[in-house]
């Protein structure tokens, strides 16, 4: 007889970790309390527009590619990733723009048109990125830190690399335009970080970007979450839908099962839970006194802000306006500060806008464009506002500015569909703790051996993977969680 697993949620990392399972002989049932599967990449189509929930960039596909390669398939069978270029279009207040891409000249020339200099600075910077890249990323992107003597060996590579010292302020020392900076910098923001704040050994993305390209679904994010459950199903694992898990069943130290709100029950070797720290802790293990430790100790924590999306197709299309672009405000740390620290929401913005149909047509109909523009806000913990209240207000000053910086003043007029997801929102349909976009904020005390462990300390055949462990958040973040925690869970199970 096989050996059996149960994978709480159906997210990157919980279907990540699915996929190496089953791929290993261990039968593995994912269930996910929602209708679909994705968790943040979980996506709508209304009015023949379609509409990613939310990672839309994905970097270091070959972290995908290896989830097929485990059973010698290939993932072009399920999925076809197309290049992005620009990589990302930003744009400042004053009107200036800058082309970010890994085709080097014409980066260079970017760069060089703000400020000359800076350009010798960037090579440097990329250089550091590179160093931390390997150390960071392909050294420990994937090892699971259990004790603090794991903490200890990265220590020295931590220490050559100013780990202490945030992306903002590396970048900062090579390079002078407050702009660049912003440019250089920004990028934490997408796994939950405030720049300014987030260790350095995160400026590690620059190198993954360079590398490994920027990609996009044909179809969308979605489709690429589609293309990993018919991978799985045709591994033989089961997937089972609209469900949530209401309790993890232990018995003393041993995980042997779990109830769902439907009142179905499975019992399983090992589990495993993608589904949100906190509510796996304080509510699946409410039953069982480590889980409302862990809750206790969890509550401590500074989670990441969350984020508010606008989401509207639009009739037009829209050629100058690229797949990826970042509208900077007219503030940066001020506004960082507001988010993560002061709990203000705040008059001005830095928007992240999402053009999918600029790489992928399919996803509007003829004649139209999809589009969704993401503002981070301050969690619920730190702005309890009634979302339902403020959201539509937040939605139409996000479209005005989007219609006064890309130069659609009749943006209103064109709209054909719009809706917003809020932080409420995270919470109520993903569990997500105060509403958080990203779990844990990735600062150093709360990196590696200091995250929740992807094997739990004291019920030891319970793991954890996605964004709150090891080594984060992002699509390779989660899905190197996930190689970690099978890791973990093929040799326990052996
Ligand atoms: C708007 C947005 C944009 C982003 N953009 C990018 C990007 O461009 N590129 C990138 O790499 N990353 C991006 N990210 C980050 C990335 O999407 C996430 O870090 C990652 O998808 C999280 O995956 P996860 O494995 O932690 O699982 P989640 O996506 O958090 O999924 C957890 C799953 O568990 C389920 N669940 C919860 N409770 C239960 C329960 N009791 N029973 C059963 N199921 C349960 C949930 O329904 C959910 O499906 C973005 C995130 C957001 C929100």
């Amino acid at each position: 007889m096989s050996k059996t697993a149960i994978v709480i949620g159906a997210g990157f990392g919980g279907l990540a970790l699915a996929i190496r399972l089953q791929s290993a002989g261990i039968s593995t049932t994912i269930v996910e309390g929602r209708d679909k599967p994705g968790g943040r990449g979980y996506h709508w189509k209304r009015e023949g527009f379609t509409f990613d929930a939310g990672p839309t960039v994905i970097t270091d596909p070959d972290c995908l590619r290896e989830l097929w390669g485990l059973s010698g398939s290939d993932m072009a069978q399920d999925v076809e990733l197309m290049p992005v270029q620009p990589f990302y279009r930003l744009t400042w207040p004053d009107g200036s723009e800058l082309d970010y891409t890994n085709d080097m000249d014409v980066l260079m020339a970017g760069i060089s048109r703000f400020r000359p200099e800076d350009a010798e600075g960037y090579a440097k910077f990329l250089e550091y990125s590179a160093g931390v890249f390997e150390e960071g990323y392909v050294k420990l992107g994937h090892v699971p830190f259990l004790d603090f003597a794991s903490m200890l060996k990265a220590a020295p590579a931590l220490a050559r690399y100013q780990a202490w010292r945030s992306v903002y302020s590396i970048v900062s020392s090579y390079v002078k335009d407050e702009r660049l900076r912003q440019a250089f910098s920004f990028h934490t923001l997408l796994v939950g970080g405030d720049p300014t704040k987030t260790s350095s050994i995160y400026a590690l993305i620059h190198k993954l970007e360079k590398d490994g390209g920027v990609w996009f679904a044909r179809g969308g994010t979605n489709a690429l979450i589609a293309g990993m459950v018919r991978h799985f199903e045709r591994l033989g694992g089961t997937l089972r839908l609209d469900d949530p898990v209401t309790e993890i069943v232990t018995n003393g130290d041993r995980a042997t099962g779990v109830v769902t709100r439907s009142g179905w029950r499975a019992d399983a070797d090992a589990v495993a839970t993608n589904a949100d720290i906190m509510h796996s802790y304080r509510d699946l293990l409410s039953g069982n006194a480590r889980g409302k430790k862990a809750a206790k100790s969890l509550a401590r924590k500074r989670f990441s802000p969350s984020l508010f999306v606008a989401h509207f197709g639009l009739k037009g299309d829209f050629p100058h306006i690229a797949h990826h672009s970042i509208l900077f405000g007219p503030r940066y740390q001020g506004l960082l500060a507001d988010i993560y620290d002061n709990g203000v929401l705040p008059e001005d913005f830095s928007l992240y806008l999402h053009h999918p149909s600029a790489t992928d047509p399919g996803m509007a109909p003829p004649g139209h464009a999809s589009f969704y523009a993401l503002a981070p806000v301050a969690h619920m913990g730190k702005l309890p506002i009634d979302w339902a209240v403020e959201g539509p207000k937040f939605e139409k000053r996000i479209l005005d500015v989007v219609g006064e910086r890309c130069n659609i003043p009749d943006i209103h007029e064109r709209v054909v569909v719009k809706f917003h997801y809020t932080p409420a929102d995270f919470g109520h349909d993903l569990n997500a703790h105060l509403g958080s976009a990203f779990s844990l904020e990735p600062v150093l005390w709360q990196s590696a051996f200091f995250r929740t462990h992807n094997r739990d300390d004291v019920i030891g055949n319970l793991y954890f993977v996605g964004a709150g462990t090891h080594p984060g958040a992002g699509i390779p973040g989660v899905v190197g969680s996930a190689k970690a925690t099978a890791g973990l869970m093929i040799d326990d199970l052996a």
